[in-house]
């Protein structure tokens, strides 16, 4: 659907301030759900070192942080530049988004997977877990949502999981057995096999072709730089989640094309 240009504006600074307030929960997710804390007790958030409450005007995506000076206001202990780079990226992923599909279930479709993408990223660099709460969730929602939009095709969907999910966990069994080593987790498999469910087969084979180059390049740079085995210290969800939002954007005309018959 083509909105006016007026309404084009107004919608691409709506998505950008839904972003923004995603971005805000997945904080409160991405801090919470590794610790096993309830995410909606208690109501409002605490800073984690005095405990004092925050306050509503100190919990605005991106201006509080800028106000505050990067510090609590309780205890001036001072926080981490990566709470307004998350709203911030949701934001301008939302508006990417929105600015790809249209004002369409489509754009809604895949906002929920880059916020899961987004959670999981950073869960996985601060804990190396992916939570089965974000990843089955989100093959549950990506099936739904290729069964119930014209637009997706749903078997393509359910061959992306199940390759996702098969493929990894056959690369993790033979690594384990050649190795020795624990080197992909399962975690991984039921990443992919949840990105296989938004973006299909053929999105969910780019997938795992840009993030082991992505990976390799970034491992081997840091291998080098450091002059250290780095092989488990890299999480591979974060390369799974980029090489998933490259499909995303620029892999459509394989994924979404290909099936609408365009
Ligand atoms: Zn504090």
């Amino acid at each position: 659907m083509s909105l006016s240009p007026l309404l084009d504006r107004l919608a691409i600074g709506w998505f950008g301030l839904i972003g923004l307030v995603v971005g805000s929960f997945l904080n409160v997710v991405i801090y919470r759900l590794p610790r096993g804390y309830l995410l909606s007790l208690p109501r409002r958030s605490v800073c984690a070192n005095c405990k004092k409450q925050i306050r509503g005007y100190e919990n605005i995506p991106i201006i509080s942080y800028l106000f505050l000076g990067g510090r609590c206001g309780g205890c001036q202990i001072s926080i981490g530049v990566r709470h307004p780079f998350v709203e911030a990226l949701t934001a301008v992923l939302f508006v990417a988004i929105y600015l790809h599909f249209g004002f369409s279930v489509l754009t809604v479709y895949y906002a929920f997977f880059a916020a899961a993408l987004i959670a999981v990223t950073f869960i996985d660099l601060d804990f190396r877990i992916i939570p089965d709460r974000i990843s089955i969730l989100g093959m549950v929602l990506g099936l739904i949502g290729a069964m119930i939009h014209p637009a997706l095709s749903a078997s393509s969907h359910v061959l992306g999981l199940l390759f996702g999910g098969g493929v990894f966990w056959l690369f993790s069994f033979l690594y384990l057995k050649w190795t020795g080593r624990d080197g992909l987790g399962f975690g991984d498999v039921k990443l992919l096999a949840m990105i296989g469910a938004f973006l299909g087969l053929q999105g969910a084979i780019g997938t795992l072709l840009a993030s082991s180059v992505i990976g390799s390049i970034v491992g081997l740079s840091l291998m080098f730089i450091q002059k250290k085995d780095l092989k488990m210290a890299i999480p591979f969800g974060p390369f799974l989640a980029i090489g998933a939002l490259i499909m995303l954007f620029w892999g459509d005309s394989f994924v979404l094309r290909f099936y609408s018959g365009e």
